[in-house]
Protein backbone atom coordinates (compact mmCIF):
# COMPACT_ATOMS: atom_id res chain seq x y z
CA UNK A 1 0.00 0.00 0.00
CA UNK A 2 1.26 3.62 -0.73
CA UNK A 3 0.72 5.60 2.39
CA UNK A 4 0.64 9.76 1.87
CA UNK A 5 0.63 12.41 4.72
CA UNK A 6 0.00 15.95 2.98
CA UNK A 7 1.46 18.63 5.43
CA UNK A 8 2.03 22.29 5.12
CA UNK A 9 5.46 21.75 4.48
CA UNK A 10 6.13 18.66 3.07
CA UNK A 11 4.14 15.50 2.22
CA UNK A 12 5.81 12.35 2.80
CA UNK A 13 4.76 9.23 1.16
CA UNK A 14 5.97 5.34 2.03
CA UNK A 15 5.32 1.88 0.51
CA UNK A 16 3.98 -0.28 3.69
CA UNK A 17 3.68 -4.21 3.30
CA UNK A 18 0.52 -5.81 5.34
CA UNK A 19 2.80 -6.38 8.31
CA UNK A 20 3.69 -2.18 8.75
CA UNK A 21 6.91 -2.98 7.10
CA UNK A 22 7.85 0.11 5.27
CA UNK A 23 9.22 -0.95 1.99
CA UNK A 24 10.31 2.56 0.67
CA UNK A 25 9.94 6.15 0.69
CA UNK A 26 9.78 9.32 -0.84
CA UNK A 27 9.23 13.27 0.48
CA UNK A 28 9.05 16.51 -0.87
CA UNK A 29 9.15 19.42 0.58
CA UNK A 30 6.11 21.85 -0.05
CA UNK A 31 5.42 25.92 0.41
CA UNK A 32 1.73 25.60 0.68
CA UNK A 33 1.31 29.07 0.30
CA UNK A 34 1.42 28.67 -3.09
CA UNK A 35 -1.97 27.26 -3.58
CA UNK A 36 -3.94 23.97 -4.18
CA UNK A 37 -1.89 23.11 -7.74
CA UNK A 38 1.33 23.44 -6.45
CA UNK A 39 0.35 21.08 -3.33
CA UNK A 40 -1.47 18.90 -5.52
CA UNK A 41 1.61 18.41 -8.27
CA UNK A 42 3.85 17.62 -5.33
CA UNK A 43 1.56 14.96 -4.49
CA UNK A 44 1.57 13.79 -7.63
CA UNK A 45 5.24 13.24 -7.62
CA UNK A 46 5.31 11.77 -4.32
CA UNK A 47 2.97 9.33 -5.30
CA UNK A 48 4.83 8.44 -8.78
CA UNK A 49 7.79 7.63 -6.83
CA UNK A 50 6.53 5.25 -4.52
CA UNK A 51 4.49 3.70 -7.62
CA UNK A 52 7.34 3.17 -10.08
CA UNK A 53 9.40 1.45 -7.18
CA UNK A 54 6.19 -0.56 -6.57
CA UNK A 55 3.90 -1.60 -9.36
CA UNK A 56 2.55 -3.58 -7.19
CA UNK A 57 0.24 -1.44 -4.93
CA UNK A 58 -3.22 -2.11 -4.83
CA UNK A 59 -4.34 0.89 -2.86
CA UNK A 60 -3.41 4.12 -1.83
CA UNK A 61 -4.11 5.96 1.83
CA UNK A 62 -3.56 10.07 2.12
CA UNK A 63 -4.13 12.16 5.49
CA UNK A 64 -4.43 15.48 5.07
CA UNK A 65 -4.51 19.00 6.65
CA UNK A 66 -8.02 19.74 7.07
CA UNK A 67 -11.28 18.44 7.76
CA UNK A 68 -11.97 15.36 5.72
CA UNK A 69 -15.39 13.78 4.04
CA UNK A 70 -14.10 10.21 4.49
CA UNK A 71 -17.48 8.53 2.72
CA UNK A 72 -16.26 11.11 -0.12
CA UNK A 73 -12.97 12.08 -0.35
CA UNK A 74 -13.76 16.03 -0.52
CA UNK A 75 -11.98 18.04 2.29
CA UNK A 76 -15.38 19.98 3.92
CA UNK A 77 -12.63 22.86 5.96
CA UNK A 78 -9.36 23.92 5.55
CA UNK A 79 -7.75 27.15 7.16
CA UNK A 80 -6.40 29.70 5.30
CA UNK A 81 -2.68 27.46 5.55
CA UNK A 82 -3.83 25.43 2.93
CA UNK A 83 -4.90 28.00 0.25
CA UNK A 84 -7.69 26.35 -1.87
CA UNK A 85 -7.86 22.99 -0.14
CA UNK A 86 -11.33 23.58 0.96
CA UNK A 87 -13.84 21.98 -1.55
CA UNK A 88 -11.42 20.05 -3.19
CA UNK A 89 -12.04 16.09 -3.78
CA UNK A 90 -9.03 14.36 -3.30
CA UNK A 91 -10.07 10.62 -3.40
CA UNK A 92 -11.27 11.53 -6.84
CA UNK A 93 -8.60 13.09 -8.04
CA UNK A 94 -5.98 10.21 -7.46
CA UNK A 95 -8.33 7.67 -8.48
CA UNK A 96 -8.38 9.30 -11.50
CA UNK A 97 -4.78 10.56 -11.83
CA UNK A 98 -3.30 6.40 -10.78
CA UNK A 99 -6.74 4.21 -11.05
CA UNK A 100 -6.17 2.93 -7.69
CA UNK A 101 -8.78 2.99 -5.27
CA UNK A 102 -8.17 5.44 -2.33
CA UNK A 103 -8.97 6.34 0.99
CA UNK A 104 -8.68 9.52 2.41
CA UNK A 105 -8.81 11.14 5.85
CA UNK A 106 -7.68 14.14 8.39
CA UNK A 107 -4.39 13.66 9.39
CA UNK A 108 -4.91 13.58 12.65
CA UNK A 109 -6.94 10.41 12.41
CA UNK A 110 -4.24 8.95 10.46
CA UNK A 111 -1.25 9.60 12.54
CA UNK A 112 -3.62 7.91 15.36
CA UNK A 113 -3.97 4.76 13.07
CA UNK A 114 -0.59 4.27 12.66
CA UNK A 115 0.79 3.98 16.49
CA UNK A 116 -2.58 2.26 16.97
CA UNK A 117 -1.39 -0.28 14.38
CA UNK A 118 2.59 0.15 14.69
CA UNK A 119 3.67 2.80 17.59
CA UNK A 120 2.05 3.49 21.22
CA UNK A 121 -0.95 2.16 20.59
CA UNK A 122 -0.34 -1.06 19.75
CA UNK A 123 -3.35 -3.65 21.27
CA UNK A 124 -5.25 -0.61 22.45
CA UNK A 125 -8.62 -0.05 20.86
CA UNK A 126 -9.33 3.08 23.09
CA UNK A 127 -6.82 5.99 22.41
CA UNK A 128 -6.79 9.70 22.42
CA UNK A 129 -4.08 11.43 20.26
CA UNK A 130 -3.23 15.19 20.80
CA UNK A 131 0.15 16.04 18.42
CA UNK A 132 1.61 19.19 20.43
CA UNK A 133 3.39 20.61 17.10
CA UNK A 134 3.03 23.87 14.98
CA UNK A 135 -0.55 23.76 16.60
CA UNK A 136 -2.53 20.99 18.42
CA UNK A 137 -3.67 18.44 16.40
CA UNK A 138 -6.52 15.43 17.69
CA UNK A 139 -8.60 11.96 17.57
CA UNK A 140 -10.32 9.81 18.99
CA UNK A 141 -10.65 6.24 18.46
CA UNK A 142 -13.44 4.40 20.53
CA UNK A 143 -13.66 0.43 20.16
CA UNK A 144 -11.22 0.50 17.40
CA UNK A 145 -12.65 2.97 15.27
CA UNK A 146 -12.09 6.57 14.75
CA UNK A 147 -14.52 8.82 15.75
CA UNK A 148 -14.89 11.42 13.53
CA UNK A 149 -18.13 13.10 14.52
CA UNK A 150 -21.03 14.36 12.43
CA UNK A 151 -19.53 17.12 10.98
CA UNK A 152 -16.20 15.78 10.39
CA UNK A 153 -14.58 18.02 13.20
CA UNK A 154 -14.38 15.34 16.14
CA UNK A 155 -11.04 15.12 17.90
CA UNK A 156 -10.36 18.65 17.68
CA UNK A 157 -8.96 19.45 20.82
CA UNK A 158 -6.94 21.96 19.42
CA UNK A 159 -10.21 24.24 19.28
CA UNK A 160 -11.47 23.62 22.84
CA UNK A 161 -11.52 26.73 24.94
CA UNK A 162 -8.85 26.72 28.17
CA UNK A 163 -9.09 30.04 29.03
CA UNK A 164 -12.37 31.84 28.19
CA UNK A 165 -11.29 35.63 26.88
CA UNK A 166 -7.74 34.13 26.50
CA UNK A 167 -5.30 34.74 23.53
CA UNK A 168 -7.03 35.00 20.19
CA UNK A 169 -6.99 32.05 17.89
CA UNK A 170 -7.30 31.64 13.85
CA UNK A 171 -10.83 29.71 14.46
CA UNK A 172 -11.99 33.07 15.33
CA UNK A 173 -12.50 31.98 18.85
CA UNK A 174 -10.01 33.37 22.29
CA UNK A 175 -8.39 31.35 24.38
CA UNK A 176 -8.18 27.35 22.58
CA UNK A 177 -5.77 25.04 23.94
CA UNK A 178 -3.94 25.54 20.52
CA UNK A 179 -3.52 28.95 21.80
CA UNK A 180 -1.53 27.77 24.73
CA UNK A 181 -0.03 24.38 24.13
CA UNK A 182 1.27 24.37 20.40
CA UNK A 183 4.63 24.68 20.17
CA UNK A 184 4.09 27.86 18.28
CA UNK A 185 2.32 28.95 22.19
CA UNK A 186 5.28 27.77 23.81
CA UNK A 187 7.41 30.25 21.95
CA UNK A 188 5.08 33.29 21.88
CA UNK A 189 4.40 32.59 25.93
CA UNK A 190 8.36 32.51 26.69
CA UNK A 191 8.96 35.50 24.22
CA UNK A 192 6.46 37.61 26.18
CA UNK A 193 7.48 36.04 29.81
CA UNK A 194 11.42 36.93 28.80
CA UNK A 195 10.45 40.14 26.44
CA UNK A 196 13.27 38.26 24.06
CA UNK A 197 12.00 36.90 20.63
CA UNK A 198 12.86 33.35 20.88
CA UNK A 199 13.00 31.29 17.48
CA UNK A 200 11.51 28.08 17.89
CA UNK A 201 10.63 25.58 20.96
CA UNK A 202 14.06 23.79 20.96
CA UNK A 203 15.51 27.54 21.67
CA UNK A 204 12.91 28.13 24.46
CA UNK A 205 13.74 24.89 26.01
CA UNK A 206 17.19 25.26 25.53
CA UNK A 207 17.06 28.37 27.90
CA UNK A 208 14.65 26.27 30.64
CA UNK A 209 17.75 23.96 31.56
CA UNK A 210 19.68 26.66 31.77
CA UNK A 211 17.16 27.60 34.61
CA UNK A 212 16.09 31.13 33.58
CA UNK A 213 13.74 31.55 36.07
CA UNK A 214 11.10 33.26 33.99
CA UNK A 215 11.35 30.37 31.48
CA UNK A 216 10.92 27.77 34.53
CA UNK A 217 7.55 29.92 35.25
CA UNK A 218 5.94 29.48 31.49
CA UNK A 219 7.42 26.27 31.22
CA UNK A 220 5.90 25.08 34.84
CA UNK A 221 2.18 27.08 33.46
CA UNK A 222 2.49 24.98 30.42
CA UNK A 223 2.77 21.69 32.20
CA UNK A 224 -0.36 22.14 34.32
CA UNK A 225 -1.81 23.38 31.53
CA UNK A 226 -1.49 19.87 29.67
CA UNK A 227 -2.10 17.79 32.59
CA UNK A 228 -5.89 19.78 33.23
CA UNK A 229 -6.31 18.81 29.84
CA UNK A 230 -5.13 15.29 29.38
CA UNK A 231 -7.07 14.92 32.90
CA UNK A 232 -10.37 16.50 31.32
CA UNK A 233 -9.71 13.90 28.07
CA UNK A 234 -9.59 11.10 30.67
CA UNK A 235 -12.99 11.92 32.48
CA UNK A 236 -14.86 12.37 29.44
CA UNK A 237 -13.46 10.10 27.16
CA UNK A 238 -12.06 7.17 29.65
CA UNK A 239 -9.41 6.03 27.33
CA UNK A 240 -6.72 2.98 28.03
CA UNK A 241 -4.03 5.80 26.81
CA UNK A 242 -3.67 9.30 25.72
CA UNK A 243 -0.86 9.43 23.24
CA UNK A 244 1.19 12.77 22.69
CA UNK A 245 3.20 12.95 19.42
CA UNK A 246 4.17 16.23 18.16
CA UNK A 247 7.92 18.08 18.38
CA UNK A 248 7.40 19.08 21.46
CA UNK A 249 7.75 14.92 22.55
CA UNK A 250 11.13 14.80 21.54
CA UNK A 251 12.58 16.71 24.35
CA UNK A 252 9.85 15.19 26.65
CA UNK A 253 12.95 14.32 29.26
CA UNK A 254 12.31 18.21 30.51
CA UNK A 255 9.11 17.85 31.36
CA UNK A 256 7.29 14.85 31.78
CA UNK A 257 8.14 13.43 35.38
CA UNK A 258 6.70 17.26 36.15
CA UNK A 259 3.50 16.19 34.41
CA UNK A 260 3.30 13.06 36.42
CA UNK A 261 3.64 15.29 39.41
CA UNK A 262 0.84 17.53 38.33
CA UNK A 263 -1.69 14.49 37.47
CA UNK A 264 -1.02 13.71 41.64
CA UNK A 265 -1.66 16.75 42.56
CA UNK A 266 -4.65 16.38 40.28
CA UNK A 267 -5.26 13.44 42.37
CA UNK A 268 -5.58 11.88 39.01
CA UNK A 269 -2.61 9.48 38.51
CA UNK A 270 -4.39 6.65 36.73
CA UNK A 271 -4.23 8.86 33.44
CA UNK A 272 -2.15 6.50 31.35
CA UNK A 273 -0.21 9.19 28.60
CA UNK A 274 2.81 7.77 26.03
CA UNK A 275 4.93 9.31 23.62
CA UNK A 276 4.22 8.79 20.07
CA UNK A 277 7.20 6.16 18.95
CA UNK A 278 6.48 6.69 15.19
CA UNK A 279 7.43 10.47 14.88
CA UNK A 280 6.89 11.85 11.28
CA UNK A 281 5.78 8.98 10.30
CA UNK A 282 3.00 8.65 11.80
CA UNK A 283 0.43 9.97 9.50
CA UNK A 284 1.95 8.04 6.39
CA UNK A 285 1.96 4.46 7.86
CA UNK A 286 -1.26 5.07 9.63
CA UNK A 287 -2.57 6.15 5.74
CA UNK A 288 -1.24 2.92 4.22
CA UNK A 289 -3.30 1.17 7.05
CA UNK A 290 -6.61 3.21 5.93
CA UNK A 291 -6.43 1.53 2.30
CA UNK A 292 -5.39 -1.76 3.91
CA UNK A 293 -9.02 -1.19 5.81
CA UNK A 294 -10.29 0.28 2.51
CA UNK A 295 -9.53 -3.37 1.17
CA UNK A 296 -10.81 -5.53 3.21
CA UNK A 297 -14.37 -4.09 3.74
ZN1 LIG B 1 -9.18 27.87 17.98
Amino acid sequence: MIGIDIGGTSIKGLAVDENGVILGQSRTATDASQGKDHIVEKVRETIRVLLDQHPDAEAIGIGTAGRVNTITGQVVYATANLPGWQGFNIKDWVESEFRLPTAVDNDANTALLGEQWQGAGKDLSDIVMLTLGTGVGGANMIGGELVRGADWNGGEWGHVVLIPGGHPCNCGRQGCIEQYLSGTALVRLASEAAEHAYSSGQEVLAEFQRGNLRIVEVMERYVFHLALVLHNLHIGINPQSIVLGGGLIHAKELWWDSLMEQFKDMRAPEVDVRPALLGNQAGAIGAAKLAFSMMRV
